[in-house]
């Protein structure tokens, strides 16, 4: 991915939500978007022109809207009406998002719309959120990623974030997946883990 003065930044035809831009650039916040803010704490994470991406929890599309400035199509899936508004107005300008007014707790209802897929991401704030990223387990194509976006509220307030955290790590290796990397996305977002995963060949 792109970086200008140590700015994380994308590539897209003109910007989407009044971000900054640099060089002709859209700059993209690790204030505002957890992936931003794993890839400024984790260069090695990449976005690559010919990936397929599923994305769950896409709110409003800003997130989305710079993922798709680097890959070939982002699947992007959100089920509360208002975002979702915001969603098709993004995917109308880049053709390159699909977005699905779907439930991510039923993947089933969509699968027939999406592809087979190099990158599955996920931020929804749920309390089952392994659960979720492991239904999608059969999207990924083998030696594909999986990043969960784990807000640790979200899941159980009474455990201590370091609980849920490990909780979910053990869920996930249990499903198959081999974790990768993971890591807190402090200082841009609090009780929030990003945790890496990879689907063996
Ligand atoms: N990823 C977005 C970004 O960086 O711009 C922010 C996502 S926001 C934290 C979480 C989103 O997930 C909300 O828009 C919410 O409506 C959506 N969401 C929560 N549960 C969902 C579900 N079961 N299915 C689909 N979307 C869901």
């Amino acid at each position: 991915m792109i970086r200008i003065d140590g700015n994380l930044v994308s590539p897209g035809p003109g910007g989407v939500y009044n971000e900054r831009m640099a060089q002709g650039y859209r700059v993209w916040d690790p204030y505002r978007s957890k992936l931003s803010a794993l890839s400024m704490l984790d260069p090695t994470i990449d976005l690559t022109a010919d990936m397929r991406v599923l994305y769950l929890g896409a709110a409003n599309g800003t997130t989305v809207s710079h993922v798709a400035d680097y890959v070939d199509v982002v699947y992007a899936v959100e089920f509360a009406p208002r975002p979702l508004r915001d969603l098709l107005a993004v995917s109308e300008k880049r053709k390159n998002i699909v977005p699905i007014a779907g439930d991510a707790t039923r993947p089933d209802r969509y699968a027939p719309f999406v592809e087979m897929v190099d990158l599955l991401y996920q931020d929804v704030a749920q309390p089952d959120q392994a659960g979720i990223l492991i239904k999608h387990i059969p999207f990924l194509k083998a030696g594909g990623t999986a990043i969960l976006m784990l807000k640790t509220r979200s899941v159980d307030i009474r455990q201590t974030p370091e609980a849920v955290f490990a909780e979910t790590i053990t869920r996930l290796t249990d499903s198959g997946l081999r974790v990768v990397t993971s890591c807190w996305l402090e200082p841009y977002h609090h009780d929030h883990a990003a945790i890496v995963c990879g689907v063996d060949p």
